[in-house]
């Protein structure tokens, strides 16, 4: 018997969530109600980054709809199969820019910490699906060193959280971590980049709100939902109780094919961020990831969307359209490009 709060929450606690997600195809589409021997020929049992998703996320699949635009960010298509030329396994070259283990500096004045090498979910899409892990594990004296490249650098201003999903790692660790980070003078703020308190709204626990809190870091949360979908009331309960204990939050979302790519899921996107108090930021073209081209939309169609939102949406809520460039000192506006 699952048990459930008086609000008919299930009370399964987040790391229970993890174990319990879904990794395999099957699994997936009987989950969705979706009839595996009808889109056989549409999909692969992936090679490699697995299947992984957690069931608070697949609650808000439309049963029986393959063409779901939140079950198309987490089934694997054949397309997956394909090699295409001009895309590549580490476009954005970070391991140029992963200066120790565990950390990449690629901008000026901020720091990416890549802490956990696991998400809660695994986004086909994902720009490090290719990312080698195993060489950015944070052990204790890989900690030490990382804490001492940003000591040593006083115009580091910021720390980012990102991995993998920094939320898998637990409250204990990350309040250690925001301990150490909050000593060293010059760092001022702290981001997270993470997909855990939509994906497993659970994980905005009250240790989680506690470490949060206590830092005299500024806090920004960047939450990465592409759909308005992602976005139900025990993802609205998580989210109000990050912004009541003054997190900023922000969102990046990725523009993707048969998921985002047209003007009325966009405009209802940032309509619904707001409505969450979350302020859309960021509206990424797709990092051109082998094995990842089904879900990457033309340029000239980008332009298009980025005129219609606008003329439909009021300045605030339409997020900047850009892309990464390796060696580039920051994002690029698409405006740039023609
Ligand atoms: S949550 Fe982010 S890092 Fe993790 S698989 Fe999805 S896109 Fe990649």
């Amino acid at each position: 018997m699952i048990p459930r709060t008086e609000s008919g929450v299930h009370a399964i606690s987040w790391q229970k969530e993890l174990a319990n997600a879904i990794t395999n195809v099957e699994q997936l589409l009987a989950a969705t109600k979706n009839d595996a021997a009808a889109v056989q020929q549409h999909i692969c049992t992936p090679a490699q980054f697995p299947i992984r998703v957690p069931f608070p996320y697949i609650k808000r699949i439309v049963p029986g709809d393959i063409n779901d635009p939140l079950l198309r960010q987490v089934l694997s298509y054949r397309e997956e199969t394909l090699t295409t030329p001009g895309y590549l396994h580490d476009p954005l070259q970070e391991t140029n820019s992963n200066v120790k283990p565990g950390i990449i500096h690629k901008y000026k004045g901020r720091v990416l910490l890549v802490l956990g090498s696991t998400c809660a979910i695994n986004c086909r899409y994902c720009f490090r699906r290719h990312f080698p892990y195993q060489n950015n594990q944070n052990s204790t004296l890989q900690w030490t060193q990382a804490l001492d490249y940003i000591r040593r650098d006083s115009s580091i201003s910021e720390v980012i959280y990102s991995g993998g999903d920094p939320l898998v790692n637990s409250d204990k660790k990350l309040a250690s971590v925001t301990q150490q980070i909050s000593e060293i003078d010059h760092v001022k703020r702290l981001r997270i980049h993470t997909r855990m308190p939509v994906v497993i709204p659970q994980r905005v626990t009250d240790e989680l709100l506690g470490w949060l809190t206590e830092t005299n870091l500024k806090v920004s949360m960047v939450l990465h939902i592409n759909h308005a979908n992602e976005l139900d009331t025990e993802v609205a309960e998580a989210l109000a109780k990050l912004s009541m204990n003054n997190v900023i939050l922000l969102n990046q979302s990725v523009l993707l094919q048969g998921v985002n790519n047209h003007a009325d899921a966009l405009v209802t996107l940032s309509e619904s961020l707001f409505d969450h108090g979350i302020i859309p930021y960021y509206l990424h073209l797709m990092d051109k990831v082998q094995h990842t081209a089904h879900y990457d939309t033309p340029l000239q169609s980008a332009h298009i969307l980025e005129q219609e939102l606008l003329a439909r949406l009021p300045g605030y809520l339409v997020p900047k359209l850009v892309f990464e460039e390796p060696a580039k000192n920051s994002k690029t506006p698409l405006t740039t490009i023609t």
